[in-house]
Order: structure tokens, then sequence, then C-alpha cells
């Protein structure tokens, strides 16, 4: 099941996405119980599958059961009265947010493939080498990146992002992967000058409208192995990147393992992994993102992620944001 955060009618809720359409799984799961005679069927929908994607995801296997048992029950529909009763949209029509809108924490890990830290000039890690992001750095899929006034040195990194579904503590490479919900693409987007000239990563990794991800979450029962899909990124239709998360040094169960070691991990926390070799800032000459571009990350059996880049002073002076994520 791929997973959608959507907002409608200044509504922000959880969907799944389906043969180009986009269910409305808290509708679906209300209209399945008043169909079976329920007269609480909205407060039902509201407990089993809430709109808000931390809160489905801290549900566990119990939300994802009852998420099939919607989409079964809408599949049994005519497709015109599903539509009518609001249980689907064409996906097309439908405002994608980022599948965690409010992650608790985004963990990156720097420098995770062998080839990208040579093509930096860096020394491999013997520890995982993490950085924080801030959630309002994301960006919604189609939606903007920002390339920021003080600065051109605006690159890409394509990644694979875990998402957490079973929170926990010191957990073990062994059952790493029972604590995760899924899988989604990320573009860890930096500000190259910003990330150099002191000696650590906040500011160059944390600009404003910086953190492309989605457009989906893919449930892990889709990905058997997320050590074996490719990861490619493409500036205006040219490739730019093309690795494969075989790769990675520290392999997922160990990042959570490690992750663990030092703080809770929750539901909604999202690790995205690394970037693979090819970005822009050691390219000869270097390729920086301009207003323009369209860069569009895609890995195996997730979709793709494509934003525009604009540059800030397009964006509104008003205060709104040029991404309008969280506009409501
Ligand atoms: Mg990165």
């Amino acid at each position: 099941m791929k997973l959608v955060t959507y907002q409608e009618g200044g509504e922000t809720t959880v969907g799944a996405a389906i043969e180009g359409l986009v269910v409305d799984l808290n509708r679906a799961y209300a209209a399945l119980h008043r169909k079976q005679g329920c007269s609480e069927a909205p407060s039902l929908a509201n407990a089993n599958l809430p709109r808000e994607m931390t809160r489905f995801l801290a549900r566990g296997p119990d939300a994802v059961d009852a998420a099939h048992r919607a989409l079964e029950y809408v599949a049994g529909l005519d497709a015109d009265h599903a539509a009518d009763a609001r249980l689907t949209r064409p996906g097309a029509q439908v405002r994608l947010l980022p599948p965690v809108p409010y992650p608790p924490k985004i963990v990156c890990v720097a420098r995770n493939y062998a080839e990208h830290a040579h093509e930096a000039g860096l020394e491999l890690p013997t520890l995982p080498i993490l950085f924080p992001r801030f959630p309002v750095t994301l960006v919604a899929p189609g939606a903007p990146v920002v390339r920021p006034t003080v600065s051109m040195e605006l690159d890409w990194e394509g990644e694979l992002a875990v998402v957490i579904g079973r929170g926990g503590r010191h957990i073990t490479k062994e059952a790493a992967l029972e604590h995760v919900a899924g899988y989604s693409i990320f573009n860890d987007v930096t500000v190259r000058d910003y990330q150099f000239r002191v000696t650590q990563y906040t500011a160059g990794k944390n600009f404003s409208a910086s953190g492309p991800f989605g457009p989906t979450l893919t449930l892990k029962d889709e990905i058997p192995d997320p050590h074996d899909l490719e990861i490619t990124t493409e500036v205006n239709g040219t490739q730019m990147q093309h690795g494969h998360t075989g790769d990675m040094i520290f392999d997922i169960p160990t990042l959570i393992e490690h992750i663990s070691e030092f703080i809770d991990l929750e539901p909604g926390d999202v690790i995205p992994t690394g970037t693979p070799a090819g970005v822009g800032f050691k390219r000869k000459p270097p390729r920086f993102l301009q207003p323009g571009d369209v860069v569009r990350v895609s890995v195996t059996g997730l979709g793709v992620l494509e934003n525009p880049v604009v540059a800030e002073e397009e964006t509104a002076d008003d205060g709104s944001r040029a991404t309008a994520t969280h506009a409501t």
C-alpha cells in the first residue's frame, strides 16, 4: 500500500494511492461501518484510521488492517458512486503534502556511500555521521525548492528515506526492520558553501524549502529488500546520480541500532539514508540548481519525487512560503 497525506478543502488527511486514484481512508472506513449499521461510524473511523500520519503510524498493523478493509469496501463499489461519496479523488487533482508532514524527527545520514565520499574528497566514516533536519524545511511533492538569496550553491542529493512505524530505544539490528513502517524518497537539498564554511551541517542542510519528501510512503511489505533499490536523480531530464542502496556503508538496521542508542525513535520519524555519487558541487565544472530547473529523484518501487526550483526573490514577500507546505 502507498500512503499519502493530502489536503482537500482545508482538511489534511491520510489516503491510499491506487491506480491513479487517492482513497480517503478515514471516510471510506466510516462509510463501510455506516453501511453495516454502526451509529458511531465517524468516531470509529477517527479512532482506527486517524487523519494525521504520525497518529496513523502509531496504531501500527491495526491501522494497516483497517486501511485494507476500507480499500476492499471501496473496490466493491461502483466507481462513480465512490467518487460522488468523496471516497475517491483522481490522483492528479489532489494536492499532496509530504507523506509525514511533521515528522517528530528527521535524522539524516551523511557520507553513507563510498563513491560519494570519494568524490567529495572525504574519508570513509567508521561510525554513522548524523545531522538533524527541521521538519519545517520539508517540501511537498511538486512544490518548489527555493534557491536562497544568500547563496548560488544549491545542490541535489537523492536518497532513500526510511519511515519509522514502531518506536523504541536500544533497537537491535536484528529487530530493526520490525520498527520500519515503510520507505519514501528524500531530496536532501544542500547549500554547499553554508555546509562547508563551518564544521557542522545545521545551516547548510536546513535552508527553508530545501527538503523534498514523497510522493508516498510505501509500506514495507511492497519493498522486500530495501538494500536492492536503484536511486536516480535527474536535472531537467539529464541523469546526475545513479546509485544502488546495496552500496550503503551503514545499512538500515545498523543505522536504526545506532540512532536508537542515543534517542527514542518515534512513529513518523524519517531517516534519509545518504546520497550516492553524482552531486553537483564536485562536477567539473560544478553544476548547481538554478531557478527554472526541475529536479527529479526516483527510487525503485517508490515512484518519482519531482520539484521545480524557484528563486527566493520570486516567492511571496508577505510571509507566506512558496512551498505552502504547511499553509493550514
Ligand atoms: Mg544527504
